[in-house]
């Protein structure tokens, strides 16, 4: 019995304990809507299927402000006439957002690619202060995100840029796959990400 008291008692204080959602906060103010990243990614992954169909390296990159598109952009140069290493898929899109003239603050922008920027794209997003880098697929031999920022100049080394990899990755390793499979792509043959991505 006295048991039996004591468990009621205990079931009475949870239930006192229990306090519901208030139901505002399930209507979040536009400026605090939640960052759909798989959406996004999606966009990139579109880019990166179009560079892929005129048979260049399959990397795209779309830049996002407040839940909006700002810029895109994806690989060119990489077919045997006029091959370069310039016109990456991020260059392109920072190339689109600096041609907009907008007022918008970088530190709010949100770039999506479906590869690991390099070093040179990674510097260019750390440069123009954007707010955060999201990928898709690793790139093992020449990503640029995971390097030790700790010994470098300032500007580099106190950047506030977030990265959050691995966002559909495989959907953007099936693209590299594709490409690599294709003898016709010339591009990184036989390389460390070839074989990297092959072997995956
Ligand atoms: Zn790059």
């Amino acid at each position: 019995m006295h048991l039996e008291f004591r468990r009621r008692k205990a079931e009475a204080k949870r239930k006192s304990d229990f306090v519901p959602f208030p139901p505002s906060a399930f209507h979040l103010p536009n400026s605090v809507k939640v960052m759909d990243y798989d959406f996004f990614m999606g966009e990139a992954l579109k880019e990166a299927q179009g560079a892929l169909a005129r048979g260049d390296f399959p990397v795209g990159c779309v830049m996002v402000h407040r839940e909006r598109i700002v810029a895109r952009g994806s690989r060119t140069g990489t077919r045997d006439s006029g091959r370069n290493e310039l016109d990456h898929a991020e260059m392109a899109a920072l190339r689109q957002l600096v041609s907009l003239n907008a007022e918008l603050e970088p530190a709010g922008v949100t770039v999506f690619c479906t590869m690991e920027p390099c070093l040179m794209c990674f510097s260019a997003l750390i440069l123009a202060g954007i707010g955060e880098a999201v990928f898709a697929y690793e790139d093992a031999m020449g990503g640029g995100t995971g390097c030790d920022r700790s010994q470098m100049k300032p500007l580099y080394r106190d950047s506030p840029i977030r990265v959050r990899p691995h966002v559909r990755r495989s959907e953007s390793l099936a693209l590299f796959r594709k490409f690599f499979a294709d003898p016709a792509n010339r591009y990184w043959r036989g390389s460390l990400l070839a074989q990297y991505t092959l072997g995956c």
